[in-house]
């Protein structure tokens, strides 16, 4: 018997049919002598519909209210799953995550989780009950309802698990695993078994939309065994997400990822010396801009050619900043460009071998892509391309890698 928590995603819920589908799997897992914890986002496009409602009030909408508002969504579908589970013979009781008692801080609509207050929850488990639990909310300190952010239900579900030394967390979706790439853009991407916490880590934080980036830290830091798969399915282990240490031999490579959500920004023909990037990043950095890619080309005439990348939604703002302080700086002038994309290769293998880098770059070479700025990591390398070649990139790497192909080592947990 093990306890494990569960958590389904909008479209898993997003109609009573759905409702009752998931209401089923769950006492699938009952008969078989689970406790299991039910973790449930709000119904597809309720969130959305919520928001847009609050806009159309205000056209920023008042932080605690909105979390008023938005809790809501996870309410009903926390409430019609108790009903789908009781209709089926089973014990049940929801809860919002104020009832719970999930602590959070009070940053209103990107929260994070402080303390979980496990015991009623254990005791309802005990007597053999299924716990049904609202995702993506709070409450504060003062009693103040709180959300966690988009996406944040993976969150609770993790949250969850770790609180109650859960056997397993498994999210439900609607993709069955993690795949080496998006299969819109390469058919033959491949779901991975097993990826290791770090990759999956990078994989989010890169564009990878399957599990919110926090879910996957707080797996990270509580060690929660966390398992991608399928609420459309019912066969299928979909992805386990392991511990390094866990792994016997990993691919070089586990997955490509991919995303257009940055804009580039260049300084012109600045003075080439000490304490320029300072210069130029001081107030970015005072505008609470953050920064991901920098590059910097050194001159021959004695200026250089200063390159970063910020969030798409902040490039305006970083653009007029960088026009005001052009005199300051020295600079000839300022350019900007929208149109870019970033796409990363992961894999831990990267640490122990050489030429991974000259492999990727080759790659898009030969697709005749041009690499306009690159970082790495010890376990990623990304390169920042013109938006339109994106998708050709993704498939070109993922055919380099040989992706589709099972890896020769076996990446078995
Ligand atoms: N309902 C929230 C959202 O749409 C939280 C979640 O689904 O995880 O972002
Ligand atoms: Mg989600």
């Amino acid at each position: 018997m093990a306890l494990i928590v569960q958590k389904y995603g909008g479209t898993s819920v997003g109609s009573i049919e759905r409702i009752r589908s998931v209401a089923e799997r769950v006492a699938k897992f009952r008969a078989l002598g689970h406790q299991v914890v039910v973790v449930v986002s709000a119904m597809a496009g309720e969130t959305n519909r919520l928001i847009e409602l609050a806009r159309q009030i205000q056209k920023d909408p008042d932080p605690r209210e909105l979390d008023v508002l938005l809790a809501t969504g996870e309410q009903v579908s926390i409430a019609l799953l108790a009903m789908a589970l009781k209709d089926l013979g089973l014990k049940a009781k929801s809860y919002t995550g104020p009832q719970v008692r999930i602590l959070t801080d009070a940053a209103h609509t990107k929260a994070r989780i402080l303390a979980i207050d496990e015991e009623r929850l254990r005791r309802d488990l005990e007597a053999g009950c299924v716990v049904v639990v609202a995702g993506f909310q709070g409450v504060t300190e003062d009693g103040d309802i709180t959300t966690l952010g988009r996406g944040g239900s993976d969150t609770t579900g993790v949250a969850l698990a770790a609180a109650l030394k859960a056997d397993e967390c498994q999210i439900y979706t609607d993709v069955d695993g993690v795949y080496t790439t998006d299969p819109r853009i390469v058919p033959e991407a491949r779901r991975l078994k097993t990826i290791t916490f770090e990759e999956m880590l990078e994989m989010a934080s890169l564009g990878s939309k399957v599990l919110q980036i926090r879910s996957v830290e707080f797996a990270g830091k509580y060690r929660v065994r966390l398992r991608v798969l399928s609420s459309f399915e019912d066969e299928g282990e979909g992805t386990l997400i392991t511990f390094e240490e866990d792994a016997m031999e990993r691919p070089l490579i586990s997955g490509i990822a991919f995303n257009r959500d940055e804009a580039k920004l260049t300084v012109i023909g600045v003075p080439d010396r000490p304490g320029i990037a300072a210069h130029i990043l001081g107030p970015i950095a005072e505008a609470n801009i953050d920064v991901d890619m920098i590059v910097q080309n050194v001159g021959h005439d004695g200026t250089t050619d200063f390159s970063f990348t910020v969030h798409r939604n902040e490039y305006r703002k970083a653009l007029g900043l960088l026009e005001r302080i052009r005199g300051e700086i020295g600079a000839r002038a300022i350019e900007g460009d929208e149109r870019i994309a970033k796409v990363s290769i992961v894999g831990v293998g990267m640490r122990t071998h050489a030429g991974i880098a000259s492999k990727m770059f080759r790659a898009l070479a030969e697709e005749n892509i041009n690499i306009q700025m690159i970082s790495t990591s010890e376990i990623k390398i990304s390169v920042v391309v013109d938006d339109k070649y994106m998708e050709l990139a993704v498939r070109a790497l993922h055919q380099a890698f040989e992706l589709d192909k099972e890896p020769a080592v076996p990446a078995t947990a």
